[in-house]
């Protein structure tokens, strides 16, 4: 977490006692301070305003998944530089060094209390999980196997759009992945999207949005462009929850809202509830 927090805590009026930042959380929405080890006993939320930070890839899975269930799937797929754009390279090598991952999402499979499926986990600190040409393929591939192997599929989604530094082979990734999707809802199987902050441009235009159940966490920024855009192309003010989950629930949209305490339950549920046997017939 980037979050810094003053580390001068007064102690009973007298003196100051230093406390390590990185042993604190200061919500950024509320200004409330927790200590990390509470903070992170509630799934890194706020306790006073139930602010959502945002997680890494790995966070996330340890989170949903069965301990240990989960199994990569095309970890070595690697992003090239398709159009030579300047100083793409070194921020990729930046982006791998600080997130230790290839790219910024993480496919594979994996149990949620006991039922299998795909996962997809995309990663925000990784470019903001922009959608180049890795990411499309890795998440056309983890759809593909989905519907070979007649599973479901659950997608954590976030991103800042389509990598502009692959210019139209990024905007490419969008139809290449929705035709996937697409394949897998012929198929009859299922596909749960949770759409986590920020969730926009490209990616929300694609696979973001075509989940058969779209879920999302509280009060998380999901959109398409920018409100200054929108704004700047309409010429008028949009309202203040613009684009949060909340607004985009009440407008058909988004179909439930789900804290992070009762995510796994519920994506456990669904999954349960759109299980078939091996003859036809509904799981009980
Ligand atoms: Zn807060």
């Amino acid at each position: 977490m980037k979050n810094r927090v003053d580390s001068d805590l007064t102690a009973g009026g007298k003196g100051k006692v230093q406390i390590p930042s990185n042993l604190l959380f200061k919500c950024p929405r509320c200004g409330n301070v927790m200590l990390m080890e509470d903070f992170e006993g509630l799934l890194k939320v706020c306790s006073e305003c139930s602010y959502h930070s945002r997680l890494t890839a790995r966070e996330r899975i340890e989170m949903t998944v069965d301990a240990d269930s989960f199994k990569e799937l095309d970890a070595a797929i690697r992003t090239a530089n398709p159009i030579d754009f300047p100083g793409y390279d070194k921020k990729l090598a930046g982006a791998k060094q600080t997130t230790g991952m290839n790219e910024a999402v993480l496919t594979g499979t994996c149990t949620i209390r006991r039922r299998k499926c795909v996962l997809a986990v995309m990663d925000s600190h990784f470019m903001m999980a922009s959608m180049g040409s890795a990411v499309g393929e890795k998440i056309t591939r983890a759809f593909e196997y989905a519907t070979e192997q007649r599973l479901p599929v659950v997608l954590f989604a976030a991103s800042g759009g389509a990598r502009m530094q692959e210019g139209m082979l990024s905007l490419a990734q969008m139809a290449k992945t929705s035709g996937a999707v697409g394949r897998h809802s012929d198929a009859g199987l299922l596909y749960i999207t949770v759409l986590t902050d920020p969730t926009t441009g490209g990616v929300t235009a694609s696979f973001a949005s075509l989940g058969d159940i779209i879920i999302a966490e509280p009060k998380v920024l999901i959109g398409f462009a920018g409100r200054r855009v929108i704004e700047g192309t309409i010429r008028q003010r949009l309202p203040d929850d613009f684009q949060s989950a909340e607004f985009l629930l009440e407008h058909g949209f988004v179909d439930m809202i789900v804290p992070r305490n009762i995510m796994r339950r519920t994506i456990s549920k669904l999954l349960k509830m759109h299980q078939k046997e091996a003859d036809g017939s509904w799981v009980k």
